[in-house]
């Protein structure tokens, strides 16, 4: 990713991609200080931009990474960036960081919050599961209880674990793992979020300790709008076995069916099929 023609925004200016690079002891890549975000833009419009920036706003201060810009500078950015790049539908990561300065110990309060926007296209994040339902592994990594970590923050730091069980997932051909809690309630996947379907009803996580996924949120209002009954709750593993569909939501995975967690199997269904169509009719109205 990082030897291309193109452009990238850092902290106010559009720089050459190859030259969008950061010193060698830059706070975060030590001590895991940033956050971001990953958004995707459909003919030319960010699906939930402000959403997103004012996310990224709110997990920069969970973790004590005071964003220096506002909203609408944020949104500038964004799209300027799509638009030196000549891109229309494009995945868009805005990362803030702390950067290096005089501190290099754990605390950096010295240390400049940076941020940069990058764009590319992006297609589907589960390649050809959308047909086929994606297959996905049991993580043994736990989502971690908030009062260990600011886990509705979308922060780097959180994403070791994801990254440590999706490559697990991969190695066994899997292309991405469900996750339990702390408490081993059924969480997410390691970027999405996840819907089960029993009976004509959906199920899906309470997000009490993992993101409460823009997408899932829109998903959420969609199936409202359907008449479809959605119970948003503690999800038991030994229910994995009773529901008949399952699907995963996120900026990236958009609806994505799932076919296999584990052992458990469900049909790509008429309702996850639904769900998916209506939220690309969606993202480009
Ligand atoms: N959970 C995690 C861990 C994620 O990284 C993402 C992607 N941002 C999601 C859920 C879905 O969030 P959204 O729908 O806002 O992209």
């Amino acid at each position: 990713y990082d030897d291309r023609d193109g452009k990238i925004w850092m902290d106010g200016k559009l720089v050459d991609w190859r030259d969008a690079n950061v010193h060698l002891l830059t706070h975060a890549m030590h001590y895991a200080s940033s956050v971001f975000e990953g958004e995707r833009a459909y003919n030319g419009k960010i699906f939930k931009s402000c959403l997103h920036s004012e996310r990224l706003l709110k997990s920069g201060e969970y973790i004590d990474v005071p964003i220096p810009y506002t909203v609408d500078e944020i949104e500038a950015a964004k799209y300027e960036v799509m638009q030196a790049n000549g891109l229309t539908d494009a995945y868009v990561r805005v990362l803030a960081w702390r950067g290096s300065g005089t501190d290099m110990g754990v605390a950096s309060q010295a240390n400049p919050v940076r941020m940069a926007v990058a764009a590319w296209e992006w297609g589907a994040y589960y390649g050809d599961a959308k047909m086929k339902g994606a297959k996905l592994d049991i993580s043994k990594w736990k989502r971690p209880s908030p009062e260990t970590i600011p886990c509705f923050a979308k922060a780097s730091g959180l994403y070791m674990i994801c990254t440590m069980a999706k490559h697990q997932a991969e190695a066994k051909g899997c292309s991405d793992a469900m996750m339990f809690d702390h408490r081993g309630y059924v969480a997410e996947a390691t970027g999405a979020n996840l819907f089960f379907v029993k009976n004509g009803e959906v199920h899906t996580p309470d997000p009490d300790c993992f993101l409460n996924g823009l997408t899932r949120q829109t998903v959420i209002d969609m199936l409202k709008e359907k008449g479809i009954k959605t119970h948003v709750r503690h999800i038991m593993p030994e229910e994995l076995e009773g529901f008949e569909q399952c699907w995963l939501t996120g900026t990236a995975a958009e609806v994505t069916p799932v076919g296999q967690i584990g052992d458990y199997n469900f049909e790509v269904g008429a309702m996850a099929r639904d769900i998916a169509e209506s939220y690309e009719k969606l993202v480009r109205a």
